[in-house]
């Protein structure tokens, strides 16, 4: 089996049954040990996680050479869309016409995810369904990779913004029509686009709102019937109350947000992931693409955006890590790294970024035994990361 050694970018190769010497662990579940830690595993999972108090115990069992490492859960993003490349969007989704290339781009992300840490991930969908294809290759083996929850494909209207997400549906009783067999296709969770796009040279302005509350309330009571999660892609005072009032899981992106809709989420406990990275990574890593207009925009919306970050943080509003990797600027893997920096430079303290990164994200994502480090947690689920503090 193998364990990610997230700070070197590598996968490691352990036997079933081990045991290390680690400079220390930190999790939701055991907080942070900075001590040197004596680590078994037997049957491939944690068996026990000892403090050590004097160096000579050290030196006697390590077989091992992981006395500079501490152990983590391994991360979640729960945003991101393998069918794009983060490098030119309408040049990949004229490469979608050959679905080799899309899934040879697809296996590599998937390993570097695993390399970085990264060992689940949700993918908010694209039309001709290669997430869920990918979601499949990994469950049954054929590929390694983080597990993946997918939406498959998300629900939008048709002639609005979410073409390569979606099919489209006309309005809400075309929905209802073909309800059913959308349902029977197969999802892990439910993706409605909400609202249009932010754009990126007018400050405010965003793409239309695609449903009323009464029938996004329809699209959200089909799903929570069938016990799917429902993801909302919505940015703008007006879609994001419309998903608010719907009651969604949680709002995707969420730009311009507002103070009284986090109290209200907060309420209602529903889950913001803010999604810096798309706007942020532009600034960070410039290029000649955008106008000082755009730039100027951008830079007031991502202030806008660390400011509510923030304040969720203080209202205590579920907030889940997630990136939408495969945008421009956010490569797969790497770009969660800069999503947690954005976090962090919101203010938010680093091990409660990582408390978000690992244990609410579980949540988001529905699988509450992902994002843990305790004993009985596999030790494929982990990471070793060297120069923790
Ligand atoms: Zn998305």
């Amino acid at each position: 089996m193998y364990i990610s050694c997230s700070s070197e970018r590598k996968m490691v190769e352990i036997p079933r049954e081990g045991e290390a010497i680690i400079a220390g662990y930190w999790s939701p579940q055991l907080d942070l040990c900075s001590h040197p830690v004596s680590l078994k595993w037997k049957d491939g999972k944690v068996n026990t996680l000892e403090t050590l108090d004097s160096l000579e115990s050290c030196a006697k069992i390590s077989s091992l050479q992981w006395n500079s490492y501490f152990l983590l859960p391994g991360w979640i993003d729960v945003h991101v869309h393998l069918a794009l490349d983060s490098l030119d969007f309408y040049q990949c989704l004229e490469n979608w016409a050959q679905p080799s290339l899309i899934e040879d781009n697809i296996e590599r992300y998937l390993q570097r995810y695993l390399e970085m840490g990264i060992v689940g991930i949700r993918d908010g969908g694209d039309l001709p369904g290669f997430s869920w294809m990918a979601k499949n290759k990994v469950r049954e083996g054929v590929w390694s990779g983080p597990g993946i929850i997918s939406v498959r494909e998300a629900v939008n209207r048709a002639g609005m913004y979410g073409r390569f997400l979606g099919r489209g549906f006309i309005d809400f009783l075309d929905w209802r029509d073909k309800e059913s067999g959308f349902f029977d296709q197969g999802l892990d969770q439910l993706k409605v686009i909400v609202t249009g796009l932010i754009r990126f040279d007018a400050f405010h302005k965003v793409g239309p709102t695609q449903w009323t509350v009464e029938e996004l309330k329809g699209l959200v009571e089909s799903a929570h019937e069938r016990g799917k999660l429902v993801m909302a892609h919505a940015s703008g005072e007006e879609g994001i109350s419309v998903a608010i009032a719907a009651g969604v899981d949680s709002i995707e992106h969420g730009y311009y947000i507002t103070t009284g809709q986090l109290e209200l989420m907060k309420k209602k406990n529903i889950a913001w992931v803010p999604t810096v990275a798309p706007i942020g990574n532009i600034l960070k890593y410039p290029s000649d693409r955008y106008s000082s207009l755009e730039i100027d925009t951008l830079k007031r919306i991502l202030e806008g955006q660390l400011s509510r970050i923030y304040e969720a943080y203080c209202l205590d509003v579920r907030m889940g890590v997630g990136t939408d990797a495969g945008a421009y600027r956010v490569p797969h893997a790497e770009g969660f790294y800069d999503e947690l920096d954005w976090m962090i430079q919101a203010g938010i303290p680093r091990l409660e970024v990582y408390r978000m990164a690992t244990r609410e994200n579980s949540q988001i994502v529905g699988k509450p035994d992902w994002g843990r480090l305790d004993i009985g947690t596999p030790m494929n689920q982990l990471q070793l990361v060297n120069g923790f503090r």
